[in-house]
């Protein structure tokens, strides 16, 4: 198996170099020149496996050129109880009637992002060690708010990295800015950009496919590679838990081996529901794949009308981390569905960069609709649901859980579909105390985070994830906010290039 990018299938590279660059020189993004199926007798070897050997599977089947104990090596160290507060590192709830819940957030920061995050470097360090690089590794990453803690968790002080990360100011909860910016490490770096995340995402996509910001590096012996999901190293750790969860429901008596289930994720970069769209076409039984959106519901209208437009107000909700107009990954999608059509993508993608608009064709858009229903929610809904699902169940969650949560309930009033159904849980809800207090309250909370996540201990009974815990006496060393116009000079002068 090799990768080619999106928009040039022309160009082959193993996965080492595909999880090494993070994006196609072209603009393109990297993916797999096959989808490896797995067949359901490996399924069921699956259930008696622990969450590092589930992996290991997926893993062999899409970095083909990893040698098992590399693939090894990297799992076991990410995947283990040293990282995650639960040893089954994904944690499968009790069903609710016809839902389970899977909770991807019990790693170091508390938000899904960790799953991938977690391994990225391990993959990325043993993919530069395959492919005789000697430069020293740049991660840049553009941030809605979970990503950048992840990946400054996953890259503090891994030698040979370097990592900086850009987050909208006004863009993040109080708690994901704490976070950031009290980050240890001595090859970290945080900024905050005036400006939203799309700024984040475009500004830093643009100074890693500038040439000359390129050569500049390689001069200084660095090199860019990418911690989004725009990276394969993220996608590919996100196959693992869909395809560990059903095998988890069959072990749990939920299903049987061999039945549907349907999938629902609360999306922004479309990069969640991608992975679990690629463990459908493993063979996964996995009906429908419900993409679940804030009220900046371009994907929403997207699946309903086949026309992405990004010319349209962005709205600040108490979702931050799916606050998304540009879903990258949905780049991905396309691929696939055009059967690999890069001159397709090229027009597509050029005229999203150009007009911040494009119109698939009936046949891709009737393919995506065979596979994907798209469905929004407000804020007010949002925290309606939090409050009405403790009410009912006595499980309190984030509120982009709740997004999701609130577009399968209304899926399920339309369609009347008991099919069983998984619902990723995007984030532990002390990651957004205030708004899920709120929620449960009634009442806008005025006092500060930490009072905040001690009173949401006493209102949940959940209890409080280590590391926010720890947050409280940890010192602010990240405090600069930019100009987006400023970007490339703060990475060059931070590098010390200029
Ligand atoms: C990143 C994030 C999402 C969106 O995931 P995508 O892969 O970007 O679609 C949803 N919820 C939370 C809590 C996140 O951090």
């Amino acid at each position: 198996m090799y990768y080619q990018s999106t928009r040039d299938s022309s160009l082959k590279v193993t996965s080492a170099q595909a999880i090494a660059q993070g994006i196609s020189s072209d603009g393109g993004l990297f993916i797999p020149s096959e989808i490896p199926q797995i067949s359901m007798d490996e399924l069921k070897a699956l259930a008696d496996m622990n969450y590092a050997e589930r992996a290991n599977v997926i893993f062999g089947k899409f970095l083909t050129d990893f040698t098992p104990e590399e693939i090894n090596y990297c799992t076991s160290h990410a995947y283990s109880t040293k990282n995650f507060e639960t040893a089954n590192i994904a944690e499968l709830t009790q069903a609710f009637d016809d839902a389970n819940i899977l909770e991807l957030w019990h790693g170091p920061t508390c938000a899904f992002k960790d799953m991938a995050l977690q391994i990225l470097p391990y993959l990325l360090t043993t993919s530069l060690k395959k492919n005789g690089e000697d430069k020293k590794v740049v991660i840049l990453v553009a941030t809605s708010g979970d990503t950048g803690k992840a990946a400054l968790e996953g890259f503090k002080d891994v030698p040979g990295t370097e990592i900086m990360v850009f987050y909208p100011d006004q863009g993040v909860s109080s708690m994901q800015k704490r976070q950031m910016a009290t980050q240890e490490g001595g090859n970290v770096n945080v900024c905050a950009l005036e400006g939203n995340f799309d700024d984040c995402q475009n500004g830093v996509k643009k100074i890693f496919t500038d040439q000359s910001v390129k050569e500049q590096l390689a001069k200084a012996g660095k090199m860019f590679s990418s911690a989004n999901s725009i990276n394969w190293g993220r996608l590919a750790p996100q196959i693992v838990y869909y395809v560990s969860a059903y095998a988890e429901m069959a072990k749990r008596g939920e299903i049987q081996f061999g039945d549907m289930i349907n999938v629902v994720v609360p999306t922004g970069n479309f990069g969640n529901i991608l992975a679990a769209y690629y463990a459908k076409n493993m063979g996964v039984p996995i009906g429908k794949l419900i993409c679940a959106s804030n009220i900046n519901k371009v994907l929403t209208d997207f699946i309903a009308t086949g026309i992405y437009d990004r010319n349209r107000d962005f709205y600040a909700t108490c979702s931050p981390s799916m606050d998304i107009l540009i879903s990258s990954n949905l780049e991905r999608l396309l691929y696939l569905l055009t059967g690999g059509d890069d001159a397709q993508i090229r027009d597509w993608f050029g005229k999203l960069a150009s007009e911040g608009k494009y119109e698939v064709t009936d046949e891709i858009k009737a393919k995506l609709q065979a596979d994907f229903i798209g469905g929004f929610c407000d804020d007010a809904d949002t925290k309606k649901t939090i409050h009405d699902f403790k009410e009912k169940y006595q499980y309190t969650c984030d509120t982009h859980t709740a997004v999701a949560v609130k577009v399968y309930l209304d899926y399920l009033s339309k369609t009347g579909d008991h099919t069983r159904t998984l619902i990723a849980s995007t984030a532990s809800p002390y990651k957004f105390s205030a708004s899920v207090l709120e929620a449960i309250e009634g009442t806008v909370s005025d006092v500060d985070e930490y009072a905040q996540v001690a009173h949401l201990a006493e209102v949940s009974g959940l209890p409080v994830p280590q590391s926010l815990a720890d947050l409280k006496d940890k010192a602010v060393r990240f405090s600069e906010v930019i100009q987006k116009e400023d970007m490339e000079n703060y990475v060059l002068k931070k590098l010390d290039i200029i």
